[in-house]
């Protein structure tokens, strides 16, 4: 189950341009505080992947691996931005209101503090 935690961490990354499609609907980079993760998603399930620095996977995501439940429901701050990310890259054509596509996600408004 993702935090609200995670979910003002996610949506920060996503204002601040830290998330990078690298293959449509399969690859994203992610920046999170100071390393660089990597997001892989097969059908529904997401992994997250921690990079070392020449961008090799350096180890899975301790987010990720912390997260309870079934494989596709674990989830971590850098997954859940690149899922914001995906959604505001689909609506971008409609009416740019955020807060409305939060509450489409189900992810109630996040205080800022
Ligand atoms: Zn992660």
């Amino acid at each position: 189950m993702v935090s609200e935690n995670q979910l003002r961490k996610a949506k920060k990354t996503v204002e601040t341009g830290g998330v990078v499609m690298v293959e449509k609907d399969l690859i994203w980079n992610v920046r999170g505080t100071n390393d660089s993760y990597r997001i892989k998603k097969n059908d529904d399930e997401y992994v997250c992947e921690k990079l070392d620095q020449d961008d090799s996977v350096f180890e899975i995501c301790k987010g990720w691996i912390n997260c309870k439940g079934a494989l596709k429901d674990k989830t971590c701050s850098h997954i859940e931005a690149v899922k914001l990310f995906e959604l505001l890259e689909a609506k971008k054509t409609e009416e740019p209101n955020e807060s409305h596509y939060l509450k489409k996600l189900g992810i109630r408004e996040l205080s800022d503090n």
